[in-house]
């Protein structure tokens, strides 16, 4: 078994991350693509993020529900205790000794890894496939694979897949402002939003328009 796994604060999934999945189950020839919503941050257990990881979850559910290789894995979200990607990746190949793991990520990820807390232990767990992002050049991050195959003997591959100008954080801008967000997500997340009025920076005003 070939394994995809998509980590991602997924506020909200978006087809930047569905496209990557299927870019890289096709030219990985994977078996499946695991979406891993992070949990939240240690530190953070406030109501108001509990109530964003449970939209996070069901956002990523409804995207992926229609596609049979597409799974979620609530590993990170649920495990109560928080979860480092390395600790996660690590107990993934525990638990399918016999599979083989794929990290994708997108190229923001690739120049911010060495910030992430103990990203070296990842490396030995996982091929890492790199996507190209709008705000990133292919040459530097030709040079930022290189660097951390030789630095740390790391295995990482580029993963070609439509280059999109879209980011979650877009996304939220425009459905606090009132704007569409149709065809930047699935129907179904596009739905989602609206019926559950998410990233509105003023909620009751909107209910009082009602
Ligand atoms: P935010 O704007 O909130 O940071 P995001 O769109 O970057 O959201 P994340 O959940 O932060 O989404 O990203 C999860 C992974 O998907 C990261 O590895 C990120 O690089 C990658 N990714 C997200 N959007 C794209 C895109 N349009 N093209 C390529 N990779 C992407
Ligand atoms: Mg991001």
């Amino acid at each position: 078994m070939k394994i995809g796994v998509m980590g991602g604060t997924f506020d909200p999934i978006h087809i930047g991350h569905l496209l990557l999945g299927e870019f890289a189950y096709e030219a990985f020839d994977l078996d499946e693509v695991w979406y891993l919503p992070n949990g939240n941050p240690p530190h953070k257990e406030a109501e108001i993020t509990k109530e964003a990881l449970k939209h996070r979850i069901k956002m990523v559910e409804l995207a992926t529900e229609s596609v049979p290789y597409f799974k979620v894995s609530l590993h990170e979200a649920e495990i109560g205790v928080h979860s480092y990607t390395y600790q996660t990746m690590g107990t993934f190949c525990e638990m399918y000794p016999d599979a083989e793991f794929y990290f994708i990520l997108g190229a923001d990820s690739l120049f911010s890894i060495e910030q992430w807390k103990y990203f070296k232990e990842i490396f030995p767990t996982c091929t890492i496939l790199a996507a190209m992002r709008d705000d990133k050049d292919i040459e530097d991050m030709k040079h930022q694979i290189a660097y951390l195959r030789e630095t740390y003997g790391a295995r990482i591959e580029l993963l070609r897949a439509p280059l999109l100008e879209i980011s979650s954080t877009k996304i939220r801008e425009r459905a606090a402002k009132g704007l569409t967000v149709h065809y930047m997500v699935p129907d179904a997340v596009a739905d989602y939003i609206v019926k559950q009025s998410l990233y509105k920076t003023d909620k009751d005003e909107d209910s009082h328009d009602r």
